[in-house]
């Protein structure tokens, strides 16, 4: 029998948040609770933001708080061979192409355009047309060495996965258990995303799907905030034949302006609660517990 796997899965470009912490406690629990494996895996693919000493402090951090997980640790940026062949596999069925256009471009051509759509993080939809330039120029000025991200076909993609596998949709288990619900997945809310971006040979969403392939994860659970994440990586894992694991998205920590804790605002990292004093019972208690959570200001947001 497969062995439940679970996986906590961080980029290390900053230090742990309380929000972290609850992602990866509520992963050992339930790894624990059914004899499963608890994995840590370094979402490191970015070399301009990832640094080592952030890796070493989420290790730091998670040891702290009593967690413990399989060796080695699997590393993106040691495994970029992967992602590629899963990319060609994608190019392969015609699903992939280059694209050469800057942020700026994106951002002059969207500005132009009343009510041009956003993606679910958002991010303005990709707005040039794949079929605006003929395969021969976007091959010859990729072959010329000019930069470019390397992007999916998103309504091609969809339609080739729901003709392989009918209708897509995703398992989602609540965080307090109980049966699976089917999510029906919207992956043209994304648009055609970055699979491989122009300084990095790979992109999230295709590193995510191909490493929980890898590594036997069968159960994701991760923050509400990746949820909509999922219809994309449904596409991936039709299309490159790999299993579906279950999916969990948790509620979010609030702090106590009601916002979401984050890196980019600087919510208190782990590193900064351990030195006032907070015990690591205490971090868990507050990463976890909704009613302990409100004792110190700090609240759940359930979608
Ligand atoms: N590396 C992602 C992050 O830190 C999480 C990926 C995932 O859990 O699927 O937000």
């Amino acid at each position: 029998m497969v062995r439940p796997t679970f996986r906590f899965a961080p980029s290390p470009n900053g230090l742990l948040h309380l929000g972290h912490a609850r992602s990866a406690l509520l992963n050992e629990a339930l790894a624990h609770a059914c004899g499963g494996r608890f994995l840590l895996r370094i979402e490191d693919i970015d070399p301009a933001r990832c640094r080592p000493e952030f890796e070493a402090a989420i290790s730091d951090d998670l040891a702290w708080l009593g967690l413990d997980w399989e060796r080695p640790v699997r590393r993106q940026s040691e495994h970029f061979a992967d992602y590629q062949a899963a990319l060609d596999h994608l190019d392969g069925l015609g699903l992939v192409y280059p694209s050469f256009e800057s942020r700026a471009d994106i951002r002059r051509v969207v500005a132009g355009r009343r009510d041009w759509p956003s993606d679910p993080d958002g991010a303005p939809l990709f707005p040039f047309p794949r079929e605006a330039m003929s395969a021969v120029e976007r091959a010859a000025r990729r072959a010329a060495g000019e930069p470019h991200a390397l992007r999916l076909d998103m309504a091609r993609a969809q339609a080739q996965a729901v003709k392989k596998a009918g209708p897509l949709g995703w398992q989602e288990v609540a965080e307090t258990g109980g049966p699976a619900q089917r999510i029906v997945a919207d992956p043209l809310a994304w648009g055609d995303v970055v699979l491989a971006r122009k300084d990095v040979p790979t992109a999230y969403h295709l590193a995510v799907v191909v490493d929980d392939a890898l590594q036997g994860v069968t159960h994701v659970v991760r923050g509400a905030d990746l949820k909509a994440a999922t219809s994309v990586h449904l596409v991936l894992q039709v299309l490159l034949d790999l299993p579906p694991p279950l999916y969990t998205h948790h509620a979010l920590l609030l702090d106590e302006q009601g916002r979401k804790l984050s890196k980019s605002i600087g919510s208190q990292s782990l590193a900064a609660l351990r030195a006032q004093g907070w015990t690591p019972a205490e971090v868990r208690g507050h990463a976890l517990g909704p009613h302990a959570a409100g004792t110190k200001g700090f609240s759940l947001v359930h979608e």
